[in-house]
């Protein structure tokens, strides 16, 4: 047992000394605790000493693990060369070095301890140099373990401000306490420097096992304690990660249930509310005009014609021309003004805190004036007008879906008026709106009802006079309304679909009653039946008429479908292989209504039709009008140079007929010859072998 109290001076530099304060790297079994991220140690001088020859060092066989740092302070070269000894093994000095410090710290004779785990060691002779030491190692990311301090290291620190110091450099730093005196008592120090379990006391002299229990110890616990650092700090990395991809997934999630919701709430092809988002914003406008006791308008949009736009220039036409409109309609209006499209070419705009109604009507004039601009979709330029219904809260409803039902009302008057028209309310309209509800239920039930009839007006022959064909046209015999003519009930029928089957019954009646004609001794007799445009778009319209003719047992040469431009302008080839289906089953094609649509000529060239029918429009006028009768002349002309028959619809005067004749028209189908009759009134008519005189009338 010695006294480690003697002060020795560290040798001048280059002296060579027994023991050289110099990091030691060296192997340590418990080492297997240091982070993953503990940088190599560098071989290190005592801080505030000479450059001393440096021992030779035993490197460790592999650079990881590497040996936990102990730091001994101590003015004592003795004691610091003692703890080296102790904690590095440092076998690189002399045995004869080796015994002697042995000797002098043990005592002789004393058996030598078993092999030491070992350490880094690094020396300092003073608290300054020792806490320089320590904030050098916390830099490097090397921080010490341990820390070895003397307490009585006169000419500088004591150990007290040297321990305040390292704690302030490294808070997480242990220290050992070495002191010989008792005048620092335990609680004399805790009073100053707090209780803490990182401070440990190590009375002189003491036994060489007690310092490697305590550096043992002690760097095993910094160790585990760093260990647990390094898994809480992975867990927080973890848990970061995951809340951050967590934060990401929710974000995709709010920005999808957005999209979502804009698509419920949306419509797709103009961006504009739908009618779920527009419910929800008249019931708060609804709400705002309660509490502000303002008004609120409604305008109920429908634009005039578009279906003829649709059928005629096609589906993606009229979808670009929708999303102009739609367009110019958000431009034309106040940012808080809701506008939503209904579907179709229907729109609605809300125009909320109302001061006067006339304000209403101002809108709408402004939004007619917008439209009546022309628009250019696909390179044509188009002209658009509206009509537009209006409804006023509180005054025509009191919630959103009277609101809208009467907008709708005063839509359907301002169309039927002045197209292009605005039309406020009224309560009368709301009678009419109820009227075209309960015509679309009675046209429901109409077929199966077999409330449907038709009628057949004759085509007379200008060359023979007799009469060669038959256009079938149908009637609905309406409980309560009596004969109700296509034009009431066609354009509804279309629509809503109910054409289709609406369509096929005619044209099985009117080929059985033809077939009927035949067997009575009228084998010549052809009929022409009128296809709408909704029938011609049903891909099996062909194998429709291929059916009925078998059934009916008519040749198709005796049937004639009548079509008119609209029907047949959209989807050009479609239309074309349509039509060669249809020919090809030897049926006759007839081109409706010529001259009202787009009169093209190209229609008459490119699609196989055999007749052409002169609209009813044009003869009217025929003998008063020289437009009329020129434009007559020339269809009749260019009909005649592509090999058509052409049929003069609507004639009613014998003048009209005069006109005709010499103008070699080929047919005449109108009042002046018959109007159109039911079958048996047309079986009577055939009976009395009726005909006009052969080569027509001359008069003009
Ligand atoms: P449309 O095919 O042009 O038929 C000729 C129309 O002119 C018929 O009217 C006929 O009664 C009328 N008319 C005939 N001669 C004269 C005349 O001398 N003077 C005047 N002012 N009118 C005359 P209707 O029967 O009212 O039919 C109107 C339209 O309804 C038809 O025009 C046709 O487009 C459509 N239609 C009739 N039946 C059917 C059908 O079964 N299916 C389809 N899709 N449409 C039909
Ligand atoms: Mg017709
Ligand atoms: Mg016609």
């Amino acid at each position: 047992m010695v006294h480690l109290d003697s002060r020795k001076v560290l040798p001048p530099p280059g002296t060579p000394s027994p023991v050289q304060p110099a990091a030691a790297d060296v192997a340590w079994d418990g080492a297997a605790h240091l982070p993953p991220h503990a940088a190599l140690p560098m071989d290190g001088d005592l801080p505030g000493t000479a450059d001393p020859p440096r021992p030779a060092l035993r490197h460790a066989e592999t650079p990881t693990p590497l040996p936990p740092r102990i730091l001994v302070i101590d003015d004592n070269v003795s004691v610091l060369a003692f703890f080296r000894q102790i904690l590095a093994g440092d076998d690189s000095e002399s045995d004869q070095a080796l015994d002697a410090l042995e000797a002098e710290v043990f005592g002789a004779g004393e058996a030598a301890p078993p092999a030491p785990p070992r350490f880094q060691v690094d020396l300092a002779q003073s608290g300054e140099a020792g806490c320089e030491q320590v904030r050098q190692a916390r830099q490097e990311d090397r921080p010490y373990a341990v820390a070895f301090v003397d307490m009585r290291m006169p000419g500088g620190w004591d150990g007290l401000e040297t321990i305040e110091a390292l704690w302030r450099a490294d808070p997480q730093l242990q220290v050992v306490i070495c002191t010989a005196y008792s005048d620092h008592s335990w609680d004399a120090i805790t009073a100053r420097l707090g209780r803490t379990d990182r401070l440990f006391f190590l009375r002189k002299p003491f036994e060489r096992i007690e310092v490697l229990q305590f550096a043992c110890a002690l760097a095993d616990k910094c160790s585990l304690q760093r260990e647990r650092e390094a898994r809480l700090n992975d867990l927080e990395q973890q848990i970061a990660e995951r809340t951050r991809y967590l934060q990401t997934a929710l974000m995709d999630r709010e920005a999808y249930e957005r999209e979502l919701y804009h698509l419920a709430t949306h419509d797709a092809l103009t961006g504009l509310p739908n009618r779920n988002q527009l419910d929800q914003r008249l019931a708060q406008s609804i709400g705002q005009a309660d509490c502000t006791g303002q008004r609120l308008a409604l305008l109920f949009l429908d634009l005039d014609r578009f279906k003829y736009i649709n059928d005629s220039l096609g589906h993606k036409a009229g979808d670009e021309l929708l999303k102009l409109v739609a367009a110019r309609l958000e431009a034309a209006v106040r940012k808080t003004d809701t506008i939503a499209r209904l579907g179709g070419d229907e729109f609605v705009i809300v125009i909320s805190h109302l001061d006067h109604i006339e304000d209403a009507d101002n809108v709408a004039r402004a939004v007619r004036a917008t439209l009546a601009q022309p628009f250019e979709v696909e390179g044509r330029e188009l002209r658009v007008s509206a009509s537009i219904g209006i409804s006023v809260y509180p005054e025509d409803g009191e919630d959103a879906e009277t609101l809208l039902k009467h907008a709708d009302a005063a839509m359907y008057r301002a169309k039927s008026g002045d197209a292009n028209g605005i039309q406020f309310f009224a309560r009368e309209m709301a009678c009419q709106a109820l009227e075209r509800v309960d015509l679309e239920s009675a046209l429901c039930h109409a077929l199966q009802a077999g409330q449907f009839e038709l009628h057949y007006q004759p085509q007379v022959n200008l060359g023979s006079g007799k009469v060669v064909g038959l256009e079938a046209l149908v009637r609905w015999r309406r409980p309560g309304f009596g004969l109700v003519p296509p034009n009431g009930f066609i354009p509804l029928a279309e629509e809503t679909g109910l054409i289709i089957g609406i369509g096929e019954w005619v044209l099985r009646t009117a080929c059985q009653q033809t077939r009927e004609w035949h067997a009575l001794g009228y084998p010549e007799l052809s009929v022409a039946v009128n296809v709408s445009a909704r029938q011609f778009r049903q891909s099996d319209l062909p194998q429709t008429i291929h059916t009925i003719l078998a059934e009916t047992g008519l040749a198709a040469r005796h049937l004639e479908l009548e079509l008119t431009e609209s029907a047949i302008m959209e989807r050009g080839e479609a239309v074309a292989q349509a039509l060669n289906e249809i020919k090809a089953l030897g049926v006759m094609l007839a081109l409706d209504d010529f001259g009202t649509g787009y009169s093209s000529l190209s229609y008459l060239k490119r699609f196989p039709f055999d007749i052409v029918k002169i609209d009813q429009s044009f003869i009217r006028d025929v003998i008063d009008d020289v437009d009329d009768a020129s434009l007559t002349q020339a269809i009749i002309a260019m009909a005649r140079s592509l090999r058509l028959r052409t049929i003069a619809e609507g004639v009613e005067t014998e003048e009209q007929l005069g006109f005709l004749t010499a103008n070699r028209c080929d047919e005449i189908q109108g009042y002046f010859f018959s109007r159109p009759l039911p079958a048996d009134g047309m079986s009577a008519l055939l009976q009395a072998s009726k005909h006009m005189p052969p080569g027509g009338s001359r008069r003009r």
